[in-house]
């Protein structure tokens, strides 16, 4: 900066004072932060005599760069206003924040491109939607909120909700049979549930939160929580599920895999899952990431494994199954995993190469001995496959640089290999895979078609709902009986040897 203006300094002595000035509020603007930057800018600019100039960083600070919506900002400073006016006139705001279901997965499989198109082309339905007074902002990410004021009744909130996720139905997703972008909202009124623009959006978020809960697609309003008897502490997952693990509640459902060419079982893979008393089942899209932000992934994953190996070493079908086993980061980075895992597969006389450890993609890429810890399982006998393959995009020139055995193509993948496009992709892995003679497996294979045309590629295991979603183990070990003649007592099912 001091350099910048010396040299406009050489070029035009005569503006001397401009140039010093500019120096002076760029420099503080860069030691303030957030908002009081901007408008120390903003002032000296306008002191300069730059309106012009000043106006348009106003426009930048207070507008989303990619979809022209306001911003955080600007959002804030509407909301205060909407209450005032709320207080003033003896009506209700309603504050929608709203989310895209499986935008990530679009984003991971498409693109960045694909996904931004996606999030402007959402945000004009919803902005279209809109009565004069409202206001849409964007929130950050995949994340929305409206403000809606001048309401009587929290119902109409509701009404307004729906008709906003009702209409991206139908303008951006109703010729496609797999409409896989829903929205969740979460709604909160002020004065009913909140009367600050802060605590109204954290209860509009608790809202939203409990609408993932729910499987996600549906609409929560806060104050209906509250008297369902849903409240604040009853929508702390966090405290839940840390109860939940120390109490070994967390449980492992099986789901096969099966051999592309002759329909057989080939593996089952443990998946976790949690049933809260209240809520019922939670989803592990939710559970999993909270579980490793509260630091509990390791003692999930190991209670899974524990589960795990004792329910394979029991099911009678253990030298003709393999089973999957997912490895978390932590797990695979803990020094004692390789050991403690030998050990727990000869306690239940379980032989390495049946034991397939999933690992995904940007965990053995990462750093921190994770490509160490991988060879020396490998040298161990286990068998390592890497899962959710292609959403990390330096997945494909990078894959000689691991250690492993297989690889599961994405879900994200398989679904659009009806397409074209989708299935140039998918081949493009399997000769890759073959090339570097690896085992290939799709995940989430959900009709017939799908299959037949992954068979056709040269992917060799199947699996997805088509053939059986994951299911207890005693609902296993019937679906095992039927695949095998194995002994009645033996079997995934409870009765033990
Ligand atoms: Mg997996």
């Amino acid at each position: 900066l001091v350099v910048a203006c010396g040299l406009a300094a050489y070029w035009r002595p005569d503006l001397l004072p401009v140039w010093l000035a500019l120096l002076f509020f760029i420099g503080l603007n860069l030691f303030q932060s957030g908002f009081t930057r901007f408008c120390l800018l903003e002032k000296g600019l306008k002191k300069l005599g730059l309106r012009a100039e000043s106006d348009h960083i106003r426009e930048m600070a207070m507008h989303d760069a990619l979809t022209g919506l306001p911003n955080r900002l600007l959002l804030e400073e509407h909301i205060e206003a909407a209450i005032d006016h709320a207080r003033a006139t003896g009506t209700k705001v309603g504050m929608l924040f709203i989310d895209l279901d499986n935008f990530k997965q679009i984003n991971d499989s498409q693109g960045h491109k694909t996904g931004d198109q996606l999030l402007v082309a959402v945000s004009r339905v919803l902005q279209a939607q809109l009565r004069a007074g409202d206001m849409l902002a964007r929130w950050g990410g995949d994340e929305f909120v409206v403000i809606v004021p001048g309401l009587r009744e929290p119902k109409q909130a509701r009404a307004i909700a729906e008709a906003l996720a009702a209409e991206v139905q139908n303008e951006l997703f109703s010729g496609l049979t797999d409409p896989y972008i829903t929205l969740s909202i979460g709604v909160a009124l002020f004065p009913d549930d909140a009367d600050t623009c802060e605590a109204l959006l954290i209860q509009a978020d608790k809202a939203l939160f409990f609408c993932k809960s729910q499987g996600r697609n549906n609409i929560q309003v806060f104050s209906d929580m509250r008297h369902r008897g849903v409240g604040y502490r009853d929508v702390d997952f966090t405290t839940r599920l840390s109860a939940a693990v120390k109490q070994r509640l967390i449980q492992v459902h099986y789901q096969p895999v099966i051999d592309a060419r002759t329909g057989i079982p080939v593996a089952v893979e443990a998946l976790a899952r949690w049933q809260d008393p209240e809520h019922g089942w939670v989803s592990p899209a939710l559970f999993v990431p909270m579980a490793e932000n509260l630091g509990l992934i390791h003692e999930v994953g190991y209670q899974v494994l524990e589960r795990a190996l004792d329910d394979f070493s029991h099911c009678g079908l253990k030298d003709r199954l393999q089973l999957g086993v997912n490895v978390s980061n932590r797990q695979l980075l803990s020094k004692t995993f390789v050991r403690g895992l030998r050990d727990l597969a000869a306690h239940h006389e379980i032989d390495a190469s049946r034991l397939k450890l999933e690992i995904t993609e940007s965990i053995a890429l990462e750093g921190g001995g994770a490509r160490e810890r991988l060879r020396e399982l490998s040298a161990a006998g286990f068998v390592i496959s890497l899962d959710d393959f292609g959403t990390g995009f330096s997945s494909l020139s990078r894959l000689h640089e691991l250690t492993v055995d297989e690889i599961k193509i994405d879900s994200a993948f398989v679904r659009r290999v009806k397409t074209r496009q989708g299935r140039v992709i998918v081949k493009t892995i399997v000769s890759l895979a073959q090339a570097l003679d690896l085992g290939i497996v799709a995940e989430g294979v959900e009709d017939e078609e799908t299959a037949a045309i992954l068979r056709e590629v040269g992917v060799q295991l199947l699996q997805g709902h088509y053939f059986g979603p994951p299911v207890s183990n005693d609902q296993c070990a019937q679906f095992m009986h039927c695949a095998f003649p194995v002994p009645r007592h033996a079997g995934f099912g409870p009765v033990r040897a």
